[in-house]
């Protein structure tokens, strides 16, 4: 069973209520432009599943993990970025902004596709 919160933002772009620059996506994570990038290439990774964060995600189910860490590898290559960094802010003092668990794909190529 997918576990949702009403009044979350990511959920709310998993449901493909509010429109998002879908990179790609399967049954365990979907991945999608950042809308205020902070670098060339600035993706986020997000699980289908609402947990507030990486950790509390893990203690759920590692392979959601697994899961995010794969898909990010997937869009930063298939961007042109070999190289990229992989970014998890956890709690508000750390710039955690969005209470549902995220990875912050960050890479130096601009995306050179339409959709990526
Ligand atoms: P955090 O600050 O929680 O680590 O990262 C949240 C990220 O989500 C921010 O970089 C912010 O720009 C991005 N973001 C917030 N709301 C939306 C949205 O509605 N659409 C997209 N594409 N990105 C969002
Ligand atoms: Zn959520």
């Amino acid at each position: 069973m997918s576990e949702t919160s009403a009044d979350c933002i990511f959920c709310t772009i998993v449901a493909g209520e509010i429109p998002a620059d879908v990179l790609a996506s399967n049954e365990h994570a979907i991945s999608f432009k950042d809308l205020n990038p902070q670098a060339p290439f600035h993706a986020l990774v997000v699980p289908v599943d609402h947990h507030e964060n990486a950790a509390a995600s893990a203690a759920a189910d590692p392979a959601i993990i697994g899961h995010l860490v794969s898909l990010a590898d997937e869009v930063a290559k298939a961007s042109g970025n070999e190289e990229y960094r992989l970014i998890a802010n956890t709690g508000v003092g750390a710039g955690q902004s969005v209470f549902h668990t995220h990875f912050h794909v960050l890479g130096s190529t601009p995306a050179m596709t339409e959709s990526l």
